[in-house]
């Protein structure tokens, strides 16, 4: 039996089709790793639906196994494949960077310019078996669930996020309730943030953010509710000293940057799908304000961070549905129609 059960995108438009592949054969410094536990996230329903960025960021690589979101156990080493033994329970850090480009020489490889992303440039993990460089495994404690674990990649991203300046003692607003929002709000109340103002315009998603600990719910669909009011009123008319944008949304963008306070700091996470106008004389130039953009999670500085962070996360509560593999039709659903937080399959 060579053969596994996966998940392909084999036609450039909307879909997917289960079919058996092949298991990978691992080179010398990768290994092979079981699925025990994958979870569907954003990009997924990207590629899924088979966006203008799908097509022109995948189209070349059809047909190809889709899914980056893993938690499993190693069942075969490469000879050259260090610091991973059989047995070991593992996540994947999807970002395989080339380590000899500058960004990788100078500390910074999560914007490897020759970065190759897991289920997005090469085979990802929607599959019972998947190869990866042993240097991006992710070597998990035992205790912790497959389920739970799977879920660190998008915590990952929003320790990255949130700890991309100072946080204790800040009054925080955070754009997005999805996952990565969510654990941003539980992040900046562990790590001693004075107020943390959760904005989405799904109330289901914002009873998450109450229940990870936001201090301040806004719903901006909410009839007759003025965002950047009722964000100045909650900050007694300074603005927010720290904006975290989630949500990928030009409207997120431009609220989240008229309420920061002068001097505060902007770090989007977000992606937008197209370009969008920004007041950049005011809103950045004359506040004196800090940007940045943020891409993926720091290599490994976000893993350590999470491993510590997970136990007091919660996480079990993010995980709203669990399906078998070969039942992602359902879980694209419940994502599509806004119906749950992490969905995770399992072969
Ligand atoms: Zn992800
Ligand atoms: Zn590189």
């Amino acid at each position: 039996m060579n053969t596994m059960t996966a998940i392909w995108k084999t036609e450039p438009k909307q879909g997917f089709e289960i079919k058996d592949a092949q298991i990978p054969k691992i080179k010398d410094d990768e290994v092979l790793i079981k699925v025990k536990a994958t979870s569907i996230c954003g990009t997924d329903l990207h590629i899924y639906n088979w966006d203008a960025w799908s097509a022109s960021r995948i189209g070349k690589n059809l047909p190809y196994i889709f899914g980056h979101e893993v938690s499993g156990e190693v069942v075969e080493v490469g000879k050259d494949a260090k610091g991973v033994s059989i047995g070991d329970h593992v996540s994947a850090e999807t970002h395989i960077a080339c380590n000899y480009c500058y960004q990788c020489r100078t500390g910074n490889s999560h914007i490897c310019e020759n970065v190759e992303i897991l289920g997005v440039d090469r085979n990802g993990t929607f599959a019972e078996y998947l190869s990866l460089p042993a240097r991006n495994a992710w070597v998990n404690d035992k205790s912790i669930p497959h389920h739970i674990a799977t879920a660190q990649e998008p915590l990952g991203n929003a320790v990255h996020t949130v700890f991309n300046g100072e946080i204790a003692a800040k009054t925080v607003a955070i754009f997005g309730m999805g996952p990565i929002g969510v654990c941003g709000v539980r992040l900046c109340k562990l790590a001693g943030a004075e107020k943390v103002i959760a904005v989405d315009m799904n109330e289901t998603r914002l009873k998450f953010a109450k229940d990870f600990g936001a201090d301040v719910i806004i719903n901006g669909s909410a009839e007759g509710v003025d965002v950047r009011k009722e964000i100045m009123d909650a900050t007694n008319g300074a603005g927010a000293d720290v904006f975290l944008e989630m949500a990928g949304s030009p409207g997120a963008m431009q609220d989240g940057l008229a309420t920061l306070r002068p001097g505060g700091r902007a770090s989007i996470l977000g992606v937008f799908s197209k370009p969008f106008e920004i007041d950049v004389t005011n809103d950045i130039v004359f506040k004196g304000i800090q940007l940045n953009g943020v891409n993926g999670r720091k290599m490994f500085d976000s893993w350590y961070k999470s491993k510590s962070f997970l136990p007091k996360m919660n996480l079990e509560k993010l995980v709203t549905h669990k399906f078998k593999l070969t039942e992602i039709e359902k879980g694209f659903d419940v994502l599509l129609n806004h119906d749950g937080m992490k969905v995770v399959l399992e072969p």
